[in-house]
């Protein structure tokens, strides 16, 4: 009985869990970089991440060519003031290039894009000249290399261009076809297997009985998995059973590099996630300093490692996007992006217990020079509205209890694609 007391989540201040930051390291210092490799095509590897340095084999622009569509001409050529025109002697397109050099009193009109002459130091657009016969009058002040693309001066030949553990983007899909590459070497996905547990829980295909609530926490995790690149094995629903959340637990670590579970990780009488990866496994903590989310257990089963999510959605949102996500690129040995952190001021008062670190969702807005932030309502672990109806979370440190109208207080906006 006093044991339960003393773990209960009733006090705050819990001595035996874990900061954010030291879990965070203890998860890391137990996980090993995948070594598995394969090479894909292009098309395919989006989100994936690169396993080795990517060079390019060429220059980018790889050839001197005109930004504008207009004339090419050598500006040594215009020396006479009172003479500012030169003939058109040919039209060079984007693919279909004027091969020839400037002779004296020569311009080439050019299309964006196309090949310019080695020897040309200028383009001038078309909206600045006047064509009087063959003739081409240009205007003063045209300065040297203006609306000239230069080779190499995007990407340089033997440069990198996408650096190992960089997880690849539209953006990089275009770098790569750029340079010509077909196919991509990247980390193979590693296998993550999901679970929940309850009693309560049933399909979102039956009625509700009383008691009873839909699973959504597979869906959740199922949503979070399918952004990053790994092989996703939804293993279903487990009731509150010793005997059958062994047999999961054994079935599932034969197949995967990770196990998630949600639910039966804190204290009440039907949690058997620990007692059962006790067992079987080695937990190495089971407890944070933080709210929504507090009960998390992490641990190993032979190699593969799992991590026993709360049962409530946010918290399993939470700790997914705190804990997973990190272990996750570790394993794929990708970048480690260090979250950015802006502040805002909160428009309305702010409370917590002292004890633990607080993630209230949240909503950011801008005026002309000031942010402000706001929550998103009832801020239970239980409401799942209020993370919807949120684009950032307010970080609150232990230490904090109250938080005035008008204070600054750091905000850790959702990232979105732009
Ligand atoms: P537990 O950690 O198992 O005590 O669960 C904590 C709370 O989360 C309870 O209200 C559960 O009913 C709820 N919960 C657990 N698993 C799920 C799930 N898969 N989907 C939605 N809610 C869940
Ligand atoms: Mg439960």
């Amino acid at each position: 009985m006093k044991n339960k007391i003393k773990n209960s989540c009733i006090n705050e201040f819990d001595p035996t869990a874990l900061s954010i930051e030291n879990a965070k390291n203890r998860i890391l210092k137990t996980i090993k970089s995948s070594t598995k490799v394969e090479k894909i095509k292009l098309k395919n590897s989006l989100g994936r991440i690169v396993s080795k340095d990517i060079r390019s084999s060429i220059d980018i622009p790889s050839f001197k060519n005109s930004a504008m569509d207009g004339y090419a001409l050598n500006i040594s050529h215009l020396s006479d003031k009172n003479n500012m025109s030169l003939k058109e002697v040919g039209i060079s397109y984007a693919g279909k290039p004027y091969r020839n050099n400037l002779k004296k009193g020569e311009t080439v009109r050019v299309m964006t894009g196309a090949v310019i002459p080695n020897n040309s130091n200028a383009v001038v657009m078309k909206e600045m000249i006047r064509i009087i016969d063959e003739n081409i009058q240009f205007p003063k002040n045209i300065k040297k290399n203006q609306n000239i693309r230069f080779i190499g001066e995007d990407i340089k030949k033997s440069s990198i261009i996408l650096k190992k553990g960089k997880k690849i983007n539209y953006i990089d899909l275009g770098i790569l076809s750029s340079v010509g590459i077909e196919y991509a070497d990247v980390i193979k996905k590693p296998v993550i297997s999901f679970f929940s547990t309850g009693d309560e829980l049933i399909s979102i295909k039956k009625k509700l009985k009383k008691g009873q609530i839909h699973d959504s926490n597979r869906y959740l995790l199922y949503g979070l998995l399918s952004e990053l690149p790994v092989s996703i094995k939804d293993m279903g629903v487990v009731k509150d059973n010793k005997n059958n959340i062994t047999k999961k637990f054994i079935q599932c670590s034969k197949i995967s590099d990770l196990i998630i579970t949600t639910g039966g990780v804190s204290v009440g009488d039907a949690d058997y996630i620990r007692e059962v990866l006790n067992e079987i496994g080695k937990i190495n903590f089971w407890k944070i300093s933080i709210k929504p989310g507090r009960p998390l257990a992490y641990g190993k089963i032979k190699k593969t490692s799992f991590f026993g999510l709360p049962g409530n959605p946010v918290s399993t949102v939470i700790t997914f996007q705190l804990f997973v996500i990190p272990a996750i690129e570790k394993m794929m040995s990708s970048e480690i992006k260090n979250k950015l952190f802006i502040s805002a001021i909160t428009k309305t008062n702010l409370s917590k217990k002292k004890g633990r670190v607080e993630y209230k969702r949240a909503f950011l807005t801008q005026t002309k020079n000031k942010v402000f932030v706001e929550t998103t309502g009832l801020q239970g672990s239980n409401i799942l509205t209020s993370l919807a109806k949120a684009n950032c979370y307010i970080k609150l440190s232990a230490n904090i209890n109250k938080v005035k109208k008008g204070d600054i207080v750091k905000v850790l906006p959702f990232t979105n694609n732009l």
